[in-house]
């Protein structure tokens, strides 16, 4: 994990946040290339579930929502961790991610001092609207983006007259209050999550549910993660949720071990059947097909981290390599292997030389290219050199203009991956670009 710290740090993907000012726990930034992993990666996901599904739409809500919603929601009450503090070193820790010996003696796992009682912790953030600092004025920080989902459920209805079943899909931040933060970006107090909810008739939950799941497994199929990498993890007794019936994690196993990345969850009518009582709305579905039958829908939901899912790539991606392709055996390179719909860079363009017109030509190729790739230009250094620089950025492409491409018009091309170059005509470039996009397999 340091290795991938000071990569993303190094390369621009990811800084810490106001580290001018020695770091603010829990926040992390987005940098140049940063930024450009993660829309693409909610890109992804966002094509997956909207334009891939006739029956799934997408919502925008408010991060700020009526405080009544996580009364509803049962944030308010349950939303809470059980939280230790040692009072010696005056650490603090998660009660259930201590080992148990530890918590029954009281001792802390890190100088052994006494623990004091376990206590609950709410993990939303509490703030103030309006200038005066009241309880009548409490707001939060909305901890999940289902509850905006469910909050407009009816709205979603009436304006895109969306029958039973359908999905709303929504990408947005949310914050906890999180006791411990560590791993980089995997567990943050702001973070962004990718969530689906599915709406169904009670009855055909069970089979909807597994449907989502299959499908969940096959997006990161598709998405080119290495599969050995991924697990489900079925909720126990212990672990389920007050209001799930059945709960299921992909897990990843990243370089501190097997940790969630996403859950499906089948979460029952126990969120509409709250906001109906908070509210006093009628939450139920009418079923115009079906003499207006009414019913409270069950939703399964599919709840994935946008940033962790960044961290998940930046961990599957990673690789070092033994390469002798500078003349010494033990050379090593370090590569990222992003599937190139998720690269921050698609191609670069690098001129042998910057001299002989040859600078001239690789800014014309890019310009070509800018239009339907994200493209890098870098004429610094030995074309060695800019080709690793490009290894370490993920881009799996690169294209290279020389003297022999002043006299026929070829380039080469030169693939992150196998390190094979080929040349092509300039002309097919854009063409030849496409068909390795479209047919590109991972071969490590
Ligand atoms: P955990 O048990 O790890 O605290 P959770 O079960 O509370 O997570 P959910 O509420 O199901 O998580 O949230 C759905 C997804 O949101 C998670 O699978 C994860 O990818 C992401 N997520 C949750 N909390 C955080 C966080 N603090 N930082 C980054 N991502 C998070």
């Amino acid at each position: 994990m340091e290795k991938i710290t000071s990569l993303a740090k190094r390369r621009g993907f990811v800084f810490q946040s106001s580290e001018i000012y020695g770091d603010q726990n829990g926040a992390w930034d987005y940098g140049p290339l940063g930024i450009e992993l993660k829309n693409r990666i909610a890109g992804a996901w966002w094509k997956e579930m909207t334009q891939l599904h006739d029956n799934i739409v997408g919502l925008d809500a408010a991060i700020l929502m009526h405080p009544r919603t996580w009364e509803a929601s049962g944030h308010v009450e349950n939303f809470t961790d059980p939280l230790v503090d040692c009072k010696k070193c005056k650490s603090r820790f998660r009660a259930d991610m201590i080992p148990e010996e530890n918590l029954s003696a009281k001792k802390c796992p890190d100088c052994a001092g006494e623990l004091t009682d376990t206590r609950k912790f709410n993990l939303m953030f509490k703030s103030n609207i309006g200038p005066a600092e009241d309880t009548a004025s409490i707001i939060y920080l909305r901890p999940e983006t289902a509850q905006g989902i469910y909050v407009n459920y009816k709205n979603i209805i009436q304006s895109n007259r969306m029958k039973i079943p359908f999905g709303i899909a929504q990408i947005g931040k949310a914050f906890r209050n999180e006791i411990v933060t560590k791993n980089f970006i995997f567990r943050t107090c702001e973070f962004e999550q990718m969530e689906m909810q599915y709406f169904v008739k009670p009855g055909t939950d069970e089979i909807e549910f597994n449907e989502w799941k299959k499908q969940r497994w096959a997006y990161y199929e598709k998405l080119g993660v290495k599969m050995d990498h991924l697990r489900w993890h079925q909720h126990g007794p212990d672990e389920l949720a007050h209001y799930a019936k059945d709960a299921y994690d992909i897990q990843y196993l990243f370089p501190m071990g097997w940790r969630e990345l996403e859950g499906v969850h089948n979460r029952t009518d126990y969120d509409l059947g709250r906001h109906s009582e908070y509210s006093g709305k009628d939450m139920q579905y009418i079923d115009q097909d079906n003499n207006n039958e009414r019913y409270t829908p069950y939703i399964i939901e599919t709840s994935a981290g946008l940033t962790r899912n960044v961290l998940m790539i930046l961990c599957d991606a990673y690789d070092e390599e033994k390469v002798a392709d500078k003349g010494d055996a033990d050379d090593i390179r370090t590569v990222l292997r992003f599937h190139p719909n998720l690269a921050p860079i698609t191609v670069a363009v690098l001129p042998l030389m910057k001299k002989d017109g040859l600078a001239e030509m690789a800014q014309d190729i890019r310009k070509e290219l800018q239009e339907d790739y994200a493209t890098d230009y870098d004429q610094a250094g030995a074309i060695g050199r800019r080709y690793r620089r490009q290894d370490e950025a993920g881009t799996p492409f690169c294209v290279t203009v020389d003297y022999q491409s002043k006299e026929d018009g070829t380039v080469t091309l030169r693939f992150r991956d196998s390190m094979e170059q080929i040349r092509v005509p300039k002309a097919e470039l854009a063409m030849k670009l496409r068909q390795e996009i479209k047919g590109y397999k991972r071969i490590k």
